[in-house]
């Protein structure tokens, strides 16, 4: 855990949010401002900062946060479409440096994003 991460708070329950899935590796809690219908943020539990500072160590929980973001696309019924989203770094607009993806569905999206 690293001091003064907002998500690292979220998964030692320091600060309030709603958690919809969580193991030893991974927790995964609703949007405080959600962007659709579905707009979940899919996490490691280990901090790490951003996609562009994950190591090899970090594959296997990248790799988790991938497929419960698909289960909980699953349990959402979300089988018409959804976007998974990694937001790196400041100019793609990545505000929280807590590596996390956005799991976001039940609106219809578009190609090229903004
Ligand atoms: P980013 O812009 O870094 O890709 O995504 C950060 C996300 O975290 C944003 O969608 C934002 O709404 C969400 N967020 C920021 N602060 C909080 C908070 O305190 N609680 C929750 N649940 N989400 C937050
Ligand atoms: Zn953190």
């Amino acid at each position: 855990m690293s001091a003064d991460c907002l998500f690292c708070k979220i998964g030692a329950k320091q600060i309030p949010a709603k958690i919809v899935f969580e193991d030893a590796d991974v927790f995964a809690f609703a949007d405080i401002n959600p962007q659709a219908p579905t707009h979940l943020l899919i996490c490691p539990k280990k901090h790490v900062a951003s996609l562009h500072m994950a190591e090899a160590n970090d594959q296997a929980v990248l790799g988790k946060m991938a497929l419960v973001a698909a289960e909980l696309a699953r349990e959402r019924k979300l089988e018409s479409g959804y976007r998974t989203v990694m937001n790196t770094g400041a100019g793609a607009g990545q505000t929280v440096f807590h590596l996390h993806m956005h799991l976001l569905g039940g609106r219809a999206f578009h190609w090229p994003p903004g």
